[in-house]
């Protein structure tokens, strides 16, 4: 795999579109019925996540895939949960994925009908799949010890050694396999396996295993079960069961295709499944910068509290960037942009981010937050007065409104925006220089307070009182310097969390590396801000750009009515970039 970060051009086509059209024009899978008599599309996909943890990023490449293929060539689109193997999956894990498949936009109905399956509900078919394998003669119970099988599988450049127990006549394996499932055996002691070439170049046809004995409750078949089918066995019966034709996943199971057919065709041989059967495609997984997508290491950044759970805003989870402010709109533009390819390669986060920003910019209501405060006093402006501002909701979108704010005597500004001995080029307040309270008054700063470690707690200015944005007046004035604020007895104050990439090096777990060293220690750091007084209102999960600062999400766990507390989904530029 290359470490090149590669920057993306938008694919609008990819190979596996043309594998369908190819297909579809040679009506491959045309006129095809299911068991009920049901016309079946042309177009079946499935997405079949193993419900062993929380969907990520990468997930959402192969979702949008599948079930971008089936909406687009008029198919329809399988959820099926691969879960063969009782001791890491949950029904936990299956409520998420349910709920992240469908936050993202998709859906697995097709005409009214549920299209959702569980590997697990097919356990009786496969079951008796494997006697018949059994009985047609390619299908063995080895009873070999586990370090006997490694032994005799030999290697790449060694062929393995068949098994002592491959001769075993179907009808004594028959009554194996039958008490395996009886539960006679303990785990490990016999293994059903298909019989096909201990010489093959290709490992995975080494006589893979189809069954073992697992004595474990399952989350949907209890205790029913204390043989479990592998993997690779379950796949292609499932997808054939399902009449899935284009039957898609990463280039890791590239190895296992020749596997994936042979069942199928054996199958076929003994009069369970039509041709023409399913076929496997593989694609390039994606890989992220500045990002881990392996489950085992989320796990672990949840379990050692690392970050504050499955959806931390900076966790690559679905569930993640979902409360981090990501829209499904971003993360389909996203996946449009890197497109399908057949060679790994490695995207950059700021891809994902600039996804975000376009899909961001023309919605998000428009605000004002102090994130780093500074009183700014206005010594001539009236003790208690209270004078109306108004600002755009969105620059480009008047149809959407304005909003009111007050400006009165005492203003939060930011820290940043004034200097008391100016740098060169800068143009915001210092004493002697004019600048524009954005969408209020030009003022002049005349000083400032120090307390007495010679901290600056307070400017000091003088407002034009012609000079209000939007009267005539204004046009007289002209600075260089315009800056946001609040009024600070109107203002609402609210913590705000500046996330930012969990790891500051683009690789975290490149060549071995432990990933934990490559965490960025500023991914988040949390402020008391003050916003504008209309921000009170804002409802959970709704995203905001917070004029000269960024886009922000209400929180959608931790706000409260009249009490939100945001999230900074994304800064308006990439800060990054300089850093690759
Ligand atoms: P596991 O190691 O548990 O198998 P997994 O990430 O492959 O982890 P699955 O639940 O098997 O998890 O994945 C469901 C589907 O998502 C599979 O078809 C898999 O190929 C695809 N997928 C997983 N990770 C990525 C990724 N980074 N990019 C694209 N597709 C992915
Ligand atoms: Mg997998």
């Amino acid at each position: 795999m290359s470490n090149d970060i590669k920057s993306t051009a938008p694919a609008s086509s990819n190979f596996l579109r043309g594998i369908i059209e190819a297909d579809l024009a040679a009506n491959v899978h045309a006129g095809r019925a299911d068991a009920n008599g049901n016309p079946l599309p042309p177009v079946v996909t499935r997405f079949p996540p193993e419900p062993n943890g929380y969907l990520h990023i990468g997930h959402a490449k192969s979702i949008c895939l599948n079930f971008g293929l089936a909406r687009d060539f008029g198919g329809r689109c399988h959820l099926r949960f691969d879960d063969t193997n009782p001791a890491k999956e949950d029904q936990e894990y299956v409520d998420t994925i349910i709920d992240s498949v469908k936050w993202l936009g998709f859906d697995w109905r097709e005409n009214g009908a549920e299209h959702l399956y569980y590997a697990s509900d097919y356990f009786p078919l496969l079951y008796s799949m494997a006697e018949y394998l059994i009985t047609a003669g390619h299908a063995y119970v080895d009873s070999q010890s586990a370090e006997e099988m490694v032994a005799n599988r030999g290697n790449f450049g060694e062929p393995g050694k068949n098994s002592p127990y491959r001769e075993r006549l179907p009808a004594e394996s028959l009554d194996l396999f039958h008490r395996m499932k009886a539960g006679e055996f303990r785990d490990g002691e016999h293994v059903l396996r298909a019989k096909i070439d201990m010489a093959s170049p290709n490992m995975n046809l080494r006589d893979p295993a189809i069954y073992r004995i697992r004595h474990a409750h399952h989350h949907r078949t209890g205790d029913e079960w204390c043989v479990y089918p592998m993997y690779d066995y379950t796949h292609p019966i499932s997808d054939a069961l399902e009449n899935v034709t284009h039957s898609v996943c990463t280039l890791e199971f590239q190895d296992h295709r020749p596997f994936y057919d042979w069942v199928l065709e054996r199958l076929a041989e003994g009069g369970f499944f039509k041709k023409p059967l399913p076929h496997q495609y593989e694609f390039a997984r994606l890989n992220l910068t500045y990002a881990n997508t392996s489950k085992r290491k989320l796990l672990q950044l949840v379990e050692e509290k690392i970050v504050d759970g499955w959806d931390d805003p900076r966790m690559p989870t679905l569930v993640g960037i979902r409360r981090r402010g990501y829209t499904p709109e971003a993360i389909q533009l996203f996946c449009e942009r890197i497109g399908v390819a057949k060679a790994d390669s490695w995207i950059d986060m700021s891809t994902l981010e600039g996804a975000l920003r376009d899909d961001l910019d023309p919605k998000a209501t428009r605000a004002i937050a102090v994130l780093k405060p500074l009183k700014l006093i206005i010594d001539n402006f009236p003790e208690d007065a209270s004078i109306d501002c108004a600002a755009p909701v969105h620059p480009h979108l008047p149809e959407r409104g304005v909003r009111h704010f007050p400006i009165t005597k005492t203003l939060w500004i930011e820290a940043d925006d004034f200097m008391e001995v100016p740098g060169k080029g800068y143009f915001r307040l210092y004493p002697g220089n004019k600048v524009r309270l954005r969408y209020g008054y030009v003022v002049e700063c005349t000083g400032c307070d120090k307390d007495e470690a010679g901290n600056v707690i307070a400017v000091h200015c003088n407002y034009f009182e012609d000079s209000k944005s939007g009267t005539e007046g204004s046009a007289n004035y002209k600075v260089k310097g315009n800056i946001h604020w609040v009024s600070a007895a109107h203002a609402l104050e609210a913590q705000v969390r500046l996330y930012d990439r969990l790891f500051s090096d683009p690789h975290p777990d490149a060549g071995g590396k432990d990933f934990k060293l490559a965490l960025n220690p500023d991914s988040k750091q949390v402020v008391n801000a003050y916003l504008e007084p209309g921000m009170r209102d804002a409802q959970p999960d709704e995203k905001y750009q917070f004029e000269r600062h960024g886009y922000f999400v209400a929180d959608r766990i931790d706000s409260t009515p009249g009490k939100p507390v945001f999230n900074r989904v994304v800064t308006l530029k990439d800060s990054w970039s300089a850093a690759k």
